[in-house]
């Protein structure tokens, strides 16, 4: 499968905001966007007036890229958020967040997306008792997602109690770091999503 491989900070310089892309790091200060926050490239540093189109394609690369999300499956989920009741941006961000990585992350199993997605590739986690190794699962209210009973002693879990505790779990989720489990309570509303995105500009960029 076609995945990003250049290095990910570029991406947070190029987007203009720190995007959370490298778990622990980004909290440190080596993190790049800190020390050099203008655009990749030689002519980085150089002001550019941003246009309208410029502003709704800078929001749908930033939130692709938060996601992980390649730009094809990305248009699938807009496309099934404006057919879905409700608001087409928001209804976007909802299919996002309820994505396995994200929900995986977001529970504190990992420091970072990318470390969820692999994860789950790697096959520690089940939901609701099933073994599943797809990252782009959507999961449901209701759903049980924990670390197999076999993997719980493995290197990437050491440290999850900790990791759990430190991190703000969302409203719509609940933990058991103990168990190394957790539930999808609802799905989340736009103002539980904490993202400081204009999912709108999207809609914008998609209704050209
Ligand atoms: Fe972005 Fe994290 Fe890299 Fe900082 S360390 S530039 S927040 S990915």
């Amino acid at each position: 499968m076609a995945r990003y491989t250049d290095p990910v900070c570029r991406i947070c310089r190029r987007e203009g905001a720190k995007l959370f892309l490298k778990g622990t790091r980004c909290y440190s200060k080596k993190c790049s966007f800190e020390r050099r926050p203008a655009p990749p490239g030689q002519h980085g540093v150089r002001r550019r007036k941003v246009g309208e189109y410029g502003m709704q394609l800078r929001e749908k690369q930033k939130i692709r890229r938060i996601y992980s999300v390649l730009e094809r499956q990305f248009q699938g989920y807009f496309e099934q958020a404006s057919s879905t009741p409700g608001v087409t941006g928001e209804n976007l961000l909802r299919m996002l967040e309820l994505r396995l990585d994200n929900v995986v992350y977001r529970m504190g199993f990992a420091a970072s997306r990318a470390e969820a997605r692999q994860m789950v590739g790697h096959a520690h986690f089940s939901v609701n008792g099933r073994v599943v190794t797809v990252p782009s699962l959507q999961v449901k209210p209701g759903d049980k997602v924990e670390v197999r009973d076999t993997h719980r002693t493995r290197e990437p879990f050491k440290e999850a109690p900790d990791l759990i505790k430190s991190r703000q779990i969302p409203e719509w989720l609940s933990v058991d770091a103990a168990k190394l489990a957790g539930s999808v309570l609802t799905a989340p509303r736009r103002d539980q999503m904490p993202l400081d995105l204009n999912e709108q500009l999207v809609v914008e960029y998609y209704s050209r």
